[in-house]
């Protein structure tokens, strides 16, 4: 974009890769296919996520072919969301398009992409349209998934959502000042604002390899979208504890009456029951006053940021 005779606009495409040997000509090639370089001057930028096999290594022949490749590589794993990150705060792009390296995000669709981006919008995101080919097991958890995240956080993430989308370089800029451990991508693009359209697209069977998110990794990253988005959870710990006390208050009064207007409790009942109500719920509910404060911590150690101003004329 900087030294360039031409003014055209510069397109970026981000690709996230650990262990995608088998996938990354066949994916660099399908992009060849779908990116006008007489319209835009475009940069190819693969993040190698610390892979142990030779996709660095391809990586870097196809940038020693072709000057628009360039790259990335992590030290070791830091997991899909950072190298995405990367891709993006190292990206020059007027537009930043992100898709995974093993072509189940089809190219096919940057085009339209690039469409809707010039015709205003500065969000272009991707629905996933459910078809056999997802196994119900991902269809399912998915689907739990997001309604738990949407309710807890107040967000609309929807179902179909992944990270292949386009981001104006107003958008990218901001996700790039975020600096918090657990950036959650996904959650972030709706919380931010902006002329977003979404387009609908059908998934493809993984080139080649297998998933790289395990069962493990899926939970962690659905933890990851839970609490960097909502202290909810901790409010629970509040309304609990509350009712749990005014249950106990109400059986406190029950025992006291038991114990004094009836007249026919077991010796040490009364003293032993009310102790264990009081302490027990107090506790849970002080626990609750402290989750509140915690929460408040999570927000603020986040430092984003208050506002995200769109367009200025100062
Ligand atoms: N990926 C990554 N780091 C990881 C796991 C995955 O960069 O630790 C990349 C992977 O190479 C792919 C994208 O993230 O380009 C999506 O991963 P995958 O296709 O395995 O996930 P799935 O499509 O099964 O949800
Ligand atoms: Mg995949």
């Amino acid at each position: 974009m900087k030294n360039q005779k031409n003014t055209r606009k510069q397109i970026s495409v981000v690709i996230p890769s650990f262990n995608e040997e088998g996938n990354i000509r066949k994916l660099f090639n399908r992009l060849m296919l779908n990116l006008d370089k007489n319209k835009y001057s475009i940069e190819i930028i693969f993040v190698d996520d610390g892979s142990t096999d030779e996709t660095l290594n391809q990586i870097r022949s196809l940038a020693k072919e072709s000057k628009i490749v360039k790259y990335l590589a992590f030290s070791k794993n830091f997991g899909h969301q950072k190298a995405l990150k990367a891709g993006l705060d190292f990206s020059n792009g007027d537009a930043v398009i992100s898709l995974d390296a093993d072509l189940q995000h089809p190219p096919e669709l940057i085009p339209a992409l690039i469409k809707e981006w010039e015709s205003g919008n500065e969000i272009v995101y991707t629905i996933r349209r459910n078809t056999e080919k997802t196994s119900f097991f991902k269809k399912f958890t998915a689907q739990l998934f997001y309604k738990i995240l949407n309710k807890l956080s107040g967000l609309n993430i929807s179902q179909g959502a992944a990270d292949f989308r386009l981001l104006d370089r107003k958008v990218v800029n901001v996700i790039r000042d975020m600096q918090e451990d657990n950036l959650f991508i996904r959650g972030m693009i709706p919380w931010l604002g902006f002329n977003k359209v979404g387009l609908e697209y059908e998934p493809e069977e993984r080139v080649w390899g297998t998933s790289k998110y395990t069962f493990k990794k899926m939970f962690l990253f659905a933890m990851q979208g839970i609490t960097s988005f909502s202290v909810k959870p901790l409010h629970l710990t509040t309304y609990l504890g509350g009712f749990i006390f005014l249950l106990s208050s109400i059986y406190i009064f029950y025992a006291l009456f038991v114990y004094f207007v009836q007249n026919k409790s077991i010796p040490g009942w009364t003293s032993m029951l009310i102790s264990v109500l009081f302490l027990g719920s107090l506790n849970l509910l002080m626990l609750g006053v402290l989750g509140e404060y915690i929460g408040k911590i999570m927000i603020e150690s986040k430092r984003r940021p208050q506002y995200i101003i769109k367009d200025k004329n100062l």
